[in-house]
């Protein structure tokens, strides 16, 4: 079944119907429809995944997949356009350009936490830049994954865009296929086999991985509005999310300001309760609600720290005084439980930092430059927020994707293009200025070899895309013709 889904995309690229540009738009805008006319729909199907808010779907899924889309749309010409770059003189008088063409066949495999945007986001991009591609959902989201297979081909080209549901068994026939391009979204073992698989046929892959994303809290700094801020982030979808603080590193003596400021804002999101609050999720099912409850094991409860299995639920939890060999810190949590590690200064917690795989996302509060310069210049990680948690997954002008143990690759706006794309090399010769390229034709002498070097050298153009070269070729053959008439007239 799936070989027949593969063999059938495949045939559509070949078909080579996705070429034009016109084709990509209006698959485009065909997405956009899909979007906007079942925005009620998805938000359904994420209520009975994840207990997710109708206005977090907007928030966290659409609202970035529309920007895209427009984004997308108006700026198609211009990303697919051959892009002229600088020459040397012996191509002087030649095309020379990077041209982004299709990739082929790619395979998106997206995740459960953010079912939409993880597999659309990577669709827009593969769209855009004239590929077909099979798109994989995840099991988990059950609901969401049975939307997205009734909808999709009833607005876009189906047998180009095909949807495949199904489990690992099923991903596992599909990564047994060639594809040109594997964008997979998950966790970081089986980021692993995606990727061995993918080299049994040289596919280039982008993983879009996640790991454990820290939060240093400088006792410079606004506690209340970074707590506010960071309780916002790691209790959205219930912790489920690969950019979230994972943890938070700070000094002894603010813990407890922490904590208090956790508590406040706490009340305020959620007056009530958060288990009754249609603000807050679920964990996705019991299998990762048993696992992120293990978790806890051994840890000091500052806040929270009710559970409902029943209902998948687990409070906003807090965890003080926690140390690094604890279970906690070993793995990614993905769920709503924030632990606090204290440090005893800034160089402790770039230690710390630095002693673990790269992070997917790295948080740092402080009014301080030299503290923020110093968290930037002396760690990495896939992206970066400054005193905010998050927020620069937002920004589709910037590539989001991970470095390290959290991914390979990147994507939003124009990067997803680009991920997508092949960047073809062309140089367009003409026939003429032959007498340039003795520099290379036997037989070769010391001579020829110097002349080469002069022909070959970019930095005749460096200042204007081969302007100047121009410029010099012009005032040479202005002066020569100068001195012919001048010779036919005396
Ligand atoms: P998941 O269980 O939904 O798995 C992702 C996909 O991989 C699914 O489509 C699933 O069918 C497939 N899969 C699972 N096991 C497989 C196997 N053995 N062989 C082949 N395919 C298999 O999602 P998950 O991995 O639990 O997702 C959570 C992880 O994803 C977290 O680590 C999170 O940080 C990360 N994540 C990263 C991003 C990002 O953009 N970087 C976004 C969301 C989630």
């Amino acid at each position: 079944m799936e070989m027949q889904v593969v063999d059938g995309a495949r045939e559509a690229f070949q078909s080579g119907r996705s070429r034009p540009l016109e084709y990509r738009k209006q698959q485009l805008r065909a997405l956009h429809r899909l979007i906007t006319e079942h925005q009620a729909d998805i938000a359904q199907a994420l209520k009975q995944d994840i207990n997710r808010s109708m206005y977090d779907t907007s928030l966290f899924e659409l609202i970035g997949l529309e920007n895209d889309i427009k984004l997308a749309e108006s700026n198609l010409a211009d990303w697919a356009a051959p892009q002229p770059v600088k020459k040397n003189l012996s191509t002087a008088v030649d095309d020379v350009y990077i041209k982004p063409e299709p990739l082929g066949l790619a395979l998106i495999i997206g995740a459960w936490n953010y079912p939409w945007a993880l597999t659309l986001q990577p669709l827009i991009g593969a769209i855009a830049a004239g590929n077909a591609a099979v798109v994989k959902p995840s099991e988990l989201s059950e609901h969401s994954a049975r939307l997205l297979k009734e909808l999709l081909p009833q607005y876009l080209d189906k047998e180009m865009y095909p949807v495949v549901t199904g489990g690992i068994p099923e991903t596992q026939e599909l990564l047994k296929q060639r594809f040109d391009h594997i964008f997979y979204t998950g966790n970081s073992t089986v980021g692993k086999l995606v990727m061995e698989a993918a080299s049994r046929h040289l596919t280039p892959v982008t993983l879009e991985l996640g790991g454990k994303s820290p939060c240093y809290i400088d006792k410079n700094c606004d506690i209340a509005v970074a707590c506010r801020r960071i309780t916002w982030g790691k209790f959205a979808n219930c912790g489920q999310t690969c950019i979230a603080p994972d943890y938070i590193l700070c000094e002894p003596s603010i813990q407890d300001r922490i904590v208090e400021e956790i508590r406040n804002t706490l009340r305020e999101f959620y007056p009530e309760d958060p288990k009754t609050s249609p603000d807050y999720g679920r964990i996705i099912n019991t299998h990762h609600f048993d696992r992120v409850m293990a978790l806890m094991e051994g840890c000091t409860i500052a806040l929270g720290g009710e559970s409902d299995r029943s209902q998948c639920y687990i409070s906003p939890t807090v965890l003080q005084n926690v140390l690094p060999h604890f279970r906690i810190m070993q793995e990614e949590i993905f769920g709503p439980l924030l632990p606090i590690v204290t440090v005893n200064d800034l160089s402790e917690a770039i230690h710390f930092i630095n002693g673990r795989e790269k992070p997917l996302a790295l948080y740092v509060f402080s009014y301080d430059k030299k503290v923020i310069n110093r968290m930037l210049m002396e760690t990495t990680s896939g992206g970066v927020t400054v005193n905010d948690v998050m927020m620069h997954y937002t920004l589709n002008s910037l590539p989001f994707g991970g470095v390290g143990n959290s991914g390979m690759g990147r994507y939003h706006g124009k990067h997803t293009f680009d991920q997508m794309s092949h960047h073809r090399s062309c140089l367009i010769k003409s026939f003429a200025m032959e007498s340039l390229n003795d520099a290379r034709y036997p037989p070769l002498s010391v001579a020829r070899v110097r002349k080469a070097k002069l022909v070959l050298q970019t930095r005749w153009c460096s200042c204007c895309s081969g302007m100047c070269v121009w410029a010099v070729i012009s005032t040479v053959v202005a002066v020569g013709l100068l001195i012919a008439l001048l010779v036919v007239l005396l």
